[in-house]
């Protein structure tokens, strides 16, 4: 199938998106094919898009500016991988994008995709309007294992000259504005005890049990937090902790050497999530660990970060919020339970930043993903006045 981005084409964002759910970006491939496309594009309109690749050199962010470079600007920020279709029951080639009722189906359609189609297929415009602020499109890569890739540029926003005036992530929100986002600190626990025949089972240290227990400790503290500080405005108000993998043991009969497991805590963003860690850790050092060293002391518990994305907690009454409320003609905003990349511009780079963009994030992650079309059409809208203000 041709793609509608050409060397100078001015494609829809529709046919943008199409040409992006072709590339199979999950976040086990490489982006480049799809970075490539975009940049090769970009540059047929004399733009100088700039990459910062991983250590691998098989992924890439793209940042672009357009516009006038002696003044701040805004940010548009999307990521360019998805999560995996594997075991997934699709109805058509997740990978081409389809339309049917009014929906376009494809992988990343909606988380996010559309988005950044609506931002590219902007460029043209962009380059006609007699801009008075630049935007830059910040594309991003492995977003969805832990907002890992969109750092190194954020890294180098932070040492900008000019602060940018705002960001604005397009996950999904059905372009609501969103003000708020929880932290998420996740970890990997390894559990080594002492193996031996379950007849002497006291004699050794049960790698499952010691496990169960810092669980059931990490339970107790997502029950306390359960009746500590209250955020209304999301739909789970509270901090909350999760175990949700668990792996141990090789028959009944032998005492397990090993235990892992995987937890989480997502936090409000006012909440000081270090110390929570630091609770389990503590618990681990000072109480589970002296018991099983006194058995054997090459017993012990270890933790490794798996990811830790910190939380998005924009005010109210700050300008950028203001402004994405016109745009989005909304009234009001909300705060959503899921991490994003919001966080890291606001933490990393000290940028005003909102989430808004187009789609549900109800059909993020599932199978015959899809978005709107009047999603892709509310978000285009909303570009459109964003120009305006930038070029009044
Ligand atoms: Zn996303």
């Amino acid at each position: 199938m041709p793609y509608f981005m050409m060397p100078k084409a001015r494609p829809t964002s529709r046919e943008v998106l199409a040409d992006l759910v072709s590339f199979d970006t999950t976040s086990g491939n490489s982006n480049l094919p799809l970075i490539d496309h975009v940049e090769d594009w970009l540059r047929s309109f004399g733009l100088e898009p700039c990459r910062f690749p991983d250590a691998t050199g098989t992924k890439s962010n793209l940042l672009v500016t357009i516009g006038p470079e002696d003044v701040p600007g805004y940010i548009l920020s999307g990521h360019t991988d998805v999560v995996p279709v594997k075991g997934q029951d699709w109805t058509s080639d997740p990978f081409v994008l389809r339309e049917e009722d009014g929906k376009l189906f494809g992988r990343g359609a909606c988380d996010m995709k559309g988005y950044v189609a609506c931002c590219l297929s902007k460029v043209p415009h962009f380059l006609e309007a007699d801009l008075k602020s630049p935007f830059h499109i910040a594309l991003s890569y492995d977003e969805e294992v832990g907002c890992i890739g969109v750092r190194s540029m954020v890294a180098d926003m932070a040492g900008w000259d000019l602060k940018p005036l705002g960001c604005f992530v397009g996950e999904p929100t059905k372009m609501d504005v969103i003000t708020g986002h929880k932290a998420k600190h996740s970890f990997r626990v390894t559990v080594t005890g002492k193996s031996g025949h379950s007849s002497l089972a006291p004699n050794f240290v049960n790698a499952i049990e010691y496990a169960a227990a810092l669980i059931m400790k990490i339970r107790e503290i997502g029950e306390r937090l359960a009746k500590g500080r209250h955020d209304e405005l999301y739909d789970m108000p509270v901090t909350t902790s999760h175990v949700g993998v668990i792996r141990g043991g090789t028959q009944l009969n032998i005492v397990p050497e090993l235990c892992s497991f995987d937890f989480e805590f997502r936090s409000l963003p006012e909440e000081d999530a270090e110390a929570l860690n630091e609770e389990v850790f503590a618990y681990a050092r000072d109480v589970l660990e002296p018991r099983m060293k006194a058995v054997d002391p090459d017993c012990g518990i270890g933790f490794h970060l798996i990811s830790s994305i910190p939380g998005l907690a924009t005010g109210a009454d700050e300008e950028i919020v203001a402004l994405a409320k016109h745009l989005a003609g909304r009234n009001g905003f909300s705060k959503v339970a899921y991490g994003t990349e919001a966080g890291l511009f606001r933490e990393m780079a000290g940028i005003p930043t909102v989430v808004v963009g187009p789609g549900d994030i109800a059909q993020a992650h599932t199978p015959d993903e899809f978005v709107e079309i009047s999603e892709l059409a509310a978000c285009d809208a909303f570009l459109n006045r964003l120009i305006a203000h930038c070029s009044a």
